[in-house]
């Protein structure tokens, strides 16, 4: 049974684990067995991805380096607030050069530009529906502990600037309320599954009314899919092709319960077939392994893989180790 340190430090380091492990990933399932097969390690980015290109092995990206920025955001304000979120986007956006670069999502660089201009805050994420909201909301469900209503309010609050529809909301809050319920000391996978309905269903009710499908009926529809049992690849390639593994937020979000569910929330395995299922397979399996790392803790995740990811330049500047000392802060008992 995992303390709440081990479970933010897991949580932190499991994102940071699913995102590396499907970093070299191609967009389309053939394409990545034609180059690797079957994904086992930290793998470099291939020289011809669309994203990635030149990235090397264990190296994280856009998603944890957004969460990370985030969660040191928020222990400097001690509190999720909407200024501190905004802080954390922009000042990550320019870090990694963020006008040229082809790792900032649709919805994010449409937001960080009308905030650059100077627009109201509360317009400028009300056309995003991609799945930015829910690949840097795990240091939100991390501050909630067996709370998934302040959870998802938080979450709320965290997709204001550049996510602020009801599809974007609902996928973030169904991530941080499985967070939340995934730091009990008693949780179960079904009692996460749930919470992640929960908030699904609550997000949906925020923010601006958007044309997207609803993220309930994708997660439900991953989780039988998983639950069917029988050959991984097949399950993944259903994943894949039903589910969808896209930049589409629905679809990210069911995807990764669908491998969460695939793999006992292992946070090894659950890496593993995130990054076997392809699509934004980074942005599924941070999603995934954030959630599989809180439920199981640190010392679920073999202490090679964090030496591997503390060794990268880029995780080492983040400083998982100091970040989860901070959000333990907020949540302990005083
Ligand atoms: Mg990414």
């Amino acid at each position: 049974m995992s303390t709440l340190k081990e479970k933010i430090l897991g949580g932190l380091y499991g994102q940071a684990l699913g995102d590396a492990w499907g970093m070299p990933a191609y967009f389309h399932p053939d394409q990545t067995w034609k180059a690797y097969g079957w994904i086992t390690d930290f793998l470099p980015a291939p020289p011809d991805h669309e994203v990635h290109a030149g990235l090397p092995a264990a190296r994280i990206t856009d998603d944890s380096e957004q969460a990370f920025s985030l969660a040191w955001e928020y222990i400097h304000a001690k509190d999720v607030t909407l200024a501190a979120t905004i802080k954390g986007i922009v000042e990550w956006y320019d870090r990694v050069g963020g006008d040229t670069s082809k790792y900032v999502g649709p919805s994010t660089r449409r937001g960080v530009q009308a905030l650059k201009r100077g627009d109201d805050p509360h317009t400028t994420g009300r056309l995003g529906d991609t799945n930015g909201a829910a690949m840097r909301v795990s240091p939100v469900g991390l501050l909630h502990p067996n709370d998934p209503i302040g959870a998802i309010d938080d979450a709320a609050i965290s997709c204001i600037p550049t996510h602020n529809t009801s599809v974007a909301i609902s996928g973030a809050s169904a991530i941080a309320a499985a967070i939340a319920i995934a730091m009990r000391k008693d949780a179960t996978l079904d009692a996460i599954i749930a919470g992640g309905l929960l908030g699904a269903e609550l997000g949906r009710q925020k923010g601006h009314p958007w044309l997207g499908p609803s993220v309930t009926r994708r997660i439900e529809m991953a989780v039988t899919i998983a639950r069917k049992g029988g050959d991984p690849l097949a399950r993944l390639r259903e994943i894949f092709d039903t589910v969808g593994t896209s930049l589409s937020i629905v679809e990210t979000v069911g995807a990764a319960f669908g491998v969460l569910v695939m793999a006992d929330a292992d946070p090894k395995q659950t890496a593993i077939y995130a990054a076997n299922c392809s699509g934004d397979a980074d942005t599924v399996g941070a999603i995934a392994c954030a959630i599989a790392g809180t439920y199981r803790g640190v010392g679920a995740i073999d202490p090679a893989i964090i030496a591997r990811l503390d060794a990268d330049e880029i995780c080492k500047q983040y400083n998982i180790p100091a970040i989860a000392e901070g959000l333990y802060s907020m949540v302990s008992p005083s």
